[in-house]
């Protein structure tokens, strides 16, 4: 008999759930230092949904750096740690092929490939007939091409957790099975403890690694993980005369399908496209080791078609059809990081059924995060402080989920917008915008105007493609209409605050790398750094009087930007409000936007009174608004925030005046556009947390002479002194006005690799797809190395002929801005 766990009265980290994640979590913890560590496991270690994984290893597929570095890890790791710890892993190093069925993902996975070779993936495409000879029981005339990666295999999920849990206990962190934690206990805000049920333990840190408990878990101290179970299935047939263990992983998203070997028979796994939530109403405390019953209706269709890419397996008697819960988050990315609602609540959960083989990098990267205070990854599309409360309502869960796990399979579109759970959020101009013609697509859970049908067509984007879609030209109407007249845009979306009081100032301007507090009146743009300084956030703060400042932030950053002012104003004189629902935002942008403004307003608009960066109220009809002369799209323009109660009103005066100066609307697909030519950066899109200003090409908005310096100023000075930069984003335009590029993209200088396209967009005004790429060389960058190189960007199977600069393609003098 086990004797019972003995619970130590402190550790410095309490790791809560003992699946791959926490004891991953534990691992690198204690390997980096921090043995003061306890993992308390309710059940038995792997008891949540490890234990019942598929086990697959698969570095290839994702078009995000820091998952593909992560499945890198996580694959070297598990191929080292029996050596270290004398637990098997079950590590395979088989092969994986991922088959392309149709033209559309084949596109994807050549576009992928390119990227995933960048990173150091060893990924090559093989003919149909090439895969039929590495698993010749698949059927293969009917695919295009596989892509295949030898070093890639399987795992045994068991093993592997067993091998992380032992060697976090050789390292010395105590793994405690059979105690469950009941509560996180917190003083001040801030994590102080953990009750369980065999007493208390204290601690500064807590990581809670839940799996699909982890909302639950978070809910009871108000911390939002709005992740939600799904069922998810597979099939194991009989044994099959020709299967053998050595057989590669394959897998086709196109039948929903991945198969392996498994008991000399086949394991074939399913992302079906249509699926059920598990348990919306809370997840059973006891459910260990747990099965669900199958739903065979449901899943029948999606089995046949599965079953007919190895049709051997239709044949084959079925040992087992099981169904385990997995967890979903709403976007398909994990939840990790610090909790927003309290310090030093850490979490590592939501995995979308990646946990296995990303779970050694995640772990890493988790650890690194809470010893350094900061992640060494980029972390902007995996922090929890993306998600909102909103998402953790039990409706929302009920029907993005239904979406979420089959996304997984579904050819990755880049203009594909989640359809479920939609109209959460709604500007107040929403059903005028629709009136005309306007398509919608989920921003940060708001209904954003993307892009307007013209009259007499519906909003309707006709078939997904990776190439131009029907409302191409629609989108260089609007985008030459902001370049040539004036257009209005919808950015209610926007995260604002109203920052006050007497230190509000002193602290924002402490915060911000630009000096943001000079005179009242004035919009400025800056960056907030860490202390290594790199990037937190970029946004605008705008001084309305002495101890009166407003925040703006992108809809990403909301409660990013939030948290760190709070954090960083606790205990002083300084208040943050989020203001962002009580104001909507309507742009006015474009050269004639001075005449429409002159038109609205009795308000002197001219370039001597209301100049470049002045703010100011102004009364606009029956309402007074803020107006900011400010633009994001790279031409002469206004900003106007607009109490909510107020915006149609002032809508409606602006689209009846507007009308005599040929007005349009304009769409998200525009600013994209317009801003990616004027190389307008946009933080976790094409910065990230990982980059300095000076790299990011941001060096002219930090101030490194203002009074009382700034936060990450000494890291600053410290990088500039290492001598001229040789990591730079740059812009990036192609040379042939057809293809598209949209991310991951990479660049090559001279035959060489340097980098990859972090976002991008088309330029209607340039004549080409336009990005930014974050740029590395042994030598300096400057522009005279950008002109002597030969560049191309490698768009799916060829490479494409492009220019590259540092300074902006449109408008570098930003006479027009200014005009
Ligand atoms: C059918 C299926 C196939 C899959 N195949 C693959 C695959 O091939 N490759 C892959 O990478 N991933 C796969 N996955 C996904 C993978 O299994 C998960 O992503 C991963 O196991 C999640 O690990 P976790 O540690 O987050 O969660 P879990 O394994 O669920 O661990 C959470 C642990 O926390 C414990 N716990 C909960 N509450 C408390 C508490 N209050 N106190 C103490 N302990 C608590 C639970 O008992 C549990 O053990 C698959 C999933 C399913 C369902």
């Amino acid at each position: 008999m086990q004797s019972a766990p003995t619970l130590p009265s402190r550790a410095r980290v309490v790791v809560i759930g003992g699946g791959v994640i926490g004891t991953s979590v534990a691992y690198h913890l204690a390997h980096m230092g921090w043995r003061d560590v306890v993992l308390l496991e309710r059940d038995r270690i792997t008891s949540g949904t490890t234990w019942h994984a598929a086990g697959l290893m698969v570095t290839f597929g994702s078009s995000s750096e820091t998952s593909t570095e992560m499945r890198k890890y996580t694959r070297d790791l598990y191929a080292r740690l029996e050596a270290e710890t004398g637990q098997a892993t079950g590590l395979r190093q088989i092969g994986f092929i991922e088959c392309a069925a149709d033209k559309d993902r084949l596109e994807e996975y050549r576009r992928v490939s390119a990227f995933n070779r960048l990173c150091g993936v060893d990924v090559h495409e093989l003919s149909p007939r090439q895969v039929h000879e590495l698993f010749p029981l698949a059927r293969t005339d009917d695919i295009l091409a596989g892509f295949y990666v030898a070093e890639d295999g399987r795992v045994d999920p068991v093993d592997v957790t067993m091998a992380l849990a032992k060697g976090a206990k050789l390292q010395g962190a105590a793994v405690l099975e059979g105690v469950a934690a009941l509560r996180v206990l917190t003083r001040g805000g801030a994590v102080v403890g953990v009750r369980t049920n065999i007493g208390d333990i204290e601690c500064e840190y807590v990581v809670n690694c839940a799996g699909m408990w982890a909302r639950q878990l978070g809910a009871q101290n108000g911390v939002t993980i709005p992740l939600q179970a799904a069922e998810h299935y597979y099939l194991i047939t009989e044994k099959i005369a020709g299967v053998h263990r050595d057989l590669p992983v394959i897998e086709d998203p196109a039948s929903h399908a991945y198969i392996r070997e498994e008991g000399g028979g086949l394991l074939i796994g399913l992302f079906e496209p249509v699926c059920a939530p598990w348990k919306v109403e809370g997840i059973p405390e006891g459910f260990s080791f747990g099965e669900i019953a199958p739903d065979w209706d449901r899943m029948g269709p999606y089995l046949e078609r599965a079953m007919a890419r190895v049709p051997v397996a239709l044949e084959a008697g079925v040992k087992k059809f099981f169904c385990g819960p997995e967890s979903f988050t709403p976007d398909l990315r994990p939840c990790v990081g610090e909790a927003p609602e309290l310090r030093g609540y850490f979490v590592a959960a939501g995995l979308n059924s990646i946990g296995i083989l990303t779970g050694g990098g995640l772990g890493r990267v988790l650890a690194h995060w809470i010893i350094h205070g900061r992640p060494d990854v980029d972390v902007t599309g995996m922090h929890i402080d993306r998600l909102h409360p909103y998402q953790c309502t039990p409706e929302y869960r009920r029907l993005r989920t239904v979406e979420s796990l089959g996304m997984v399979f579904q050819c990755h579109y880049p203009t594909r917008s989640m359809t479920t759970a939609r109209g959460a959020k709604r500007s107040a101009f929403h059903d005028r915008l629709a009136a005309r013609g306007a398509y919608f697509r989920d921003v940060s859970g708001w209904e954003g105007a993307d892009w307007y049908a013209p009259a007499g067509e519906a909003p309707d984007p006709g078939p997904l493609s990776w190439g131009r879609q029907r409302w191409f030209p629609w989108w260089a109407d609007e985008h030459r209409a902001c370049r040539e007249g004036v257009i209005a845009m919808d950015m209610s979306f926007m995260a604002k605050f109203m920052v006050q009081g007497r230190d509000a100032g002193r602290l924002l301007n402490y915060l911000s790398a630009n000096d943001v507090d000079g005179e009242a009146g004035l919009i400025t743009y800056t960056q907030w750094l860490n202390e290594g300084g790199t990037l937190e956030a970029d946004l605008t703060v705008t001084k309305l009087a002495d101890e009166r400042y407003w925040v703006v932030a992108s809809d990403t950053a909301h409660r990013h930007a939030e948290t760190w002012m709070r954090r960083h104003f606790a205990g002083a004189h300084a208040f943050v409000t989020d203001v962002t629902s009580g104001y909507a935002q309507l742009n006015i942008q474009g050269p004639r936007a001075r005449e429409l403004m002159q038109a609205l307003t009795a308000e002197d608009m001219s370039n001597a009174a209301f100049p470049f960066r002045a703010a100011r109220e102004i009364d606009l009809g029956l309402a007074r608004v803020l107006c900011v002369r400010i633009t994001y799209l790279g031409e002469l323009g206004y900003e106007l925030y607009i109490p909510t109660e107020q915006a149609t009103h002032v809508y409606d005066r602006v689209v009846e005046i507007g009308a005599r100066f040929g007005l349009r609307h304009a769409g998200l697909k525009a600013l994209a556009s317009l801003r990616m030519e004027k190389g307008y950066r946009d933080y976790g899109h094409d910065i990230d947390n990982t980059d300095s200003p000076l790299e990011a090409g941001l060096g002219f908005a930090v101030d490194l002479k203002k009074p009382g310096g700034f936060l990450g100023k000494d890291a600053v000075l410290a990088f500039k002194a290492r001598g001229p930069l040789r990591r730079r984003l740059v812009q990036v335009l192609l040379q042939d006005p057809a293809p598209l590029m949209f991310h991951a993209e990479v660049v090559w200088r001279d035959g060489q690799r340097v980098g990859y396209v972090r976002a991008a967009s088309y330029g209607h005004t340039l004549g080409g797809a336009v990005g930014l790429a974050m740029v590395e060389a042994p030598c300096p960058i400057d522009q005279a190395w950008l002109d002597a190189g030969r560049w191309e960007v490698e768009i799916a199977d060829r490479r494409v002929p492009a220019i590259a600069s540092l300074r902006p393609l449109y408008d570098p003098t930003m006479s027009r801005i200014k005009a």
